[in-house]
């Protein structure tokens, strides 16, 4: 009788004790998945080593993850998710890592930053254009001409791949640049922490991208009274483009390493001062989201 009572206290115990486990596993897994839904990653963009590794190195608890050429350094800073992507230079490698990012890691916000050459003679080397808009350089119509009728970039013409799924060589409202525009909420977060950069000025500006290295000064100074470039770069407008398609916040943010129109000499160095202070930006943008 004793045993039989004691069996049944020990199955009641027992019984209690799986219950309380597995209620606790379930609230655990709950709040897991919350997180996931409220806590998107930041993603921080970076072309090359020396303009994604800075970053990547100041994250918390990083995790390394691959996708053909594309490292993404998975962490967190202040509690919060941030990805950093090594993405390689260029548009295309941009677009591509941009679309896999979207996909395998759903951001709420894209910052693409690295450094970039001057457009505008009233930017030194370390200045850094926050893109108010970034444009594709590269999408152009030439002019109508037959053999032997020569080659004439400068009458050229903007040309915008997105004004409609037809032909863009044969639509004459696709005869225009594409800006694509910075988010509100980056801007913000980017414009209350200015005062941390001491290297140079801080400026709202067009970013201007295409697989192209501009030295002609003729040539940079057509973008610029043209499109109002601020400065050109090889990445922000292809991961702009992406970012719009899927409806992510995104904003480039890109320090002058050069700037042939005011004889700026390229230096490096600016590449982890921009990555520093992009640091600072995303702090501000996290501190914005907890608070909402
Ligand atoms: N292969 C080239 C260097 C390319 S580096 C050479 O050896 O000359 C280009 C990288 O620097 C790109 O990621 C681009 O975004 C950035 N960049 C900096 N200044 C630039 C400029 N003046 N024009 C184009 N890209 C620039």
């Amino acid at each position: 009788m004793k045993i039989k009572q004691l069996k049944k206290y020990a199955l009641a115990i027992i019984t209690i004790y799986v219950l309380t486990v597995l209620a606790g596993c379930s609230s655990a897994s709950q709040s897991e998945a919350a997180k996931k839904d409220d806590q998107r990653p930041i993603l921080v963009q970076g072309p090359m080593p020396i303009e994604a590794e800075n970053f990547a190195k100041k994250l918390e608890d990083v995790k390394e993850e691959k996708s053909g050429t594309f490292i993404f350094y998975i962490g967190k800073l202040d509690k919060y998710p941030v990805i950093v992507a090594k993405t390689g230079k260029g548009m295309e490698n941009t677009a591509a890592a941009t679309a896999v990012a979207i996909e395998r890691y759903n951001p709420i916000a894209i910052i693409n930053q690295g450094t970039s050459g001057g457009h505008d003679p009233n930017l030194n080397v370390f200045d850094i254009v926050l893109g108010k808009r970034t444009v594709n350089l590269g999408a152009l119509k030439t002019a109508d001409k037959d053999e032997n009728q020569g080659i004439d970039p400068t009458i050229w013409k903007p040309m915008d791949l997105m004004a409609s799924e037809g032909s863009a060589g044969e639509d004459p409202n696709a005869e225009k640049p594409r800006f694509y525009e910075g988010d509100k909420d980056l801007l913000t977060a980017a414009n209350a922490v200015k005062d941390t950069y001491t290297k140079g000025k801080i400026v709202e500006g067009t970013i201007g991208s295409a697989d192209v290295w501009n030295n002609e000064v003729d040539r940079i100074k057509w973008f610029h009274t043209k499109y109002g470039s601020s400065v050109e770069e090889m990445e922000g407008a292809s991961a702009a483009q992406i970012a719009k398609a899927y409806d992510v916040a995104f904003l480039g943010i890109r320090v002058l390493s050069n700037n042939k129109v005011n004889g700026g000499k390229y230096n490096p160095d600016t590449a982890a001062a921009n990555q520093e202070y992009v640091y600072e930006v995303v702090k501000k943008y996290i501190s914005d989201i907890k608070s909402k």
